[in-house]
């Protein structure tokens, strides 16, 4: 996998009409999020106000979507930049168009993780949120600064979302923890 701050605009693409998938954009669409994409009129409006673009300028909302409706699948989902995404939402109040830039986002995050695109630290957080029912666990270290600071001690583990967690993978025939199908 290539610099994940890399993006579509740093990795000299030339579209190769021959590799396109007319069928991306059908897919995106029918991802919760991604229902408005062929909305877009490509007014640039999300990029200018996007603070991970501001930092990157490499990262491109409203070429990323011009990506998908293209059919640009391996460039896109293949591709570290997804993940770059805040979720911050920005963009999505300001789309002229009501696209649903953040979710869209989120379900490109998606897709790109069931072909097995993801940072690293996610399998982690899977495991920990599988295991621990949460994503940051506490242990008596933080629980004694907690009634130091006169606040209840909390569980160390989530009893009732670990075992939700086990029962939706039991339900899926294991395939609830696995991320790469
Ligand atoms: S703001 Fe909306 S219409 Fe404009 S480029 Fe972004 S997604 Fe497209
Ligand atoms: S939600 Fe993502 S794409 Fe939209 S402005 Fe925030 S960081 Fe940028």
């Amino acid at each position: 996998m290539s610099d994940p701050l890399q993006g579509p605009a740093q990795t000299g693409i030339a579209v190769e009409e021959s590799s396109l998938d007319p069928g991306l954009a059908d897919e995106v669409a029918a991802q919760p999020g991604g229902e408005g994409i062929r909305r877009c009129f490509a007014c640039g409006t999300c990029t200018a106000g996007c603070p991970v673009r501001r930092f990157n300028e490499r990262f491109n909302p409203r070429r990323i979507i011009r990506m998908v409706l293209l059919g640009m699948r391996e460039q896109v989902l293949g591709e570290p930049f997804v993940w770059l995404c805040a979720s911050c939402f920005t963009c999505q109040e300001r789309c002229p168009q009501g696209v649903r830039i953040s979710d869209l986002m989120r379900a490109l995050k998606n897709l790109a993780l069931r072909r097995g695109n993801m940072p690293e630290g996610i399998p982690m957080q899977a495991r920990l949120l599988a295991e621990k029912g949460t994503l940051y666990p506490l242990d008596e270290f933080d629980n004694k600064k907690r009634v130091k600071a006169g606040l209840p001690a909390l569980p160390e583990e989530k009893a009732v979302v670990g075992p939700l967690l086990k029962e939706l993978e039991e339900v899926m025939g294991g395939k609830g923890g696995s991320h790469s199908d």
